[in-house]
């Protein structure tokens, strides 16, 4: 593939890294942006386990769409006393289809090394 100065348009080795017809700086090809991946873990939308009150309906929209948690419970609150209970109804549909924050544990880290392994269970005698 050949490579052509901008400055001038001489026809150039790949690999110049300036013009030997006018002594431009040649630009460095340019990396094409890396693919986003979406993360699942910001937009995910489940019922964590913690921070919840009822459900974790209420946490889990907060968390998957970044908002304060504090107006999507009075907007509830609100939607189901003034709303004809339109939000104690959206609140059982969330709760229903939401799935539940699968269990984290907490990751196995091995012993350092030059640390003898716990010895194996013994049973009280
Ligand atoms: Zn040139």
């Amino acid at each position: 593939m050949a490579v052509f100065c901008r400055n001038c348009g001489k026809s150039l080795a790949d690999d110049a890294r300036f013009c030997s017809g006018c002594g431009a700086q040649m630009q460095p090809p340019v990396a094409p942006p890396p693919y986003y991946y979406p993360t699942t873990t910001v937009t995910r939308l489940v019922r964590p386990r913690a921070g919840r009150m009822i459900a974790g309906v209420c946490q889990g929209l907060a968390n998957a769409y970044a908002w304060d948690v504090v107006w999507v419970r009075v907007i509830t609150v609100l939607l189901t006393v003034f709303g004809g209970g339109s939000g104690l109804l959206a609140y059982i549909i969330f709760w229903i289809v939401m799935p539940e924050e699968p269990l984290m544990f907490p990751p196995v880290v091995p012993p350092p090394p030059g640390v003898p392994p716990p010895p194996p269970y013994q049973p009280p005698s």
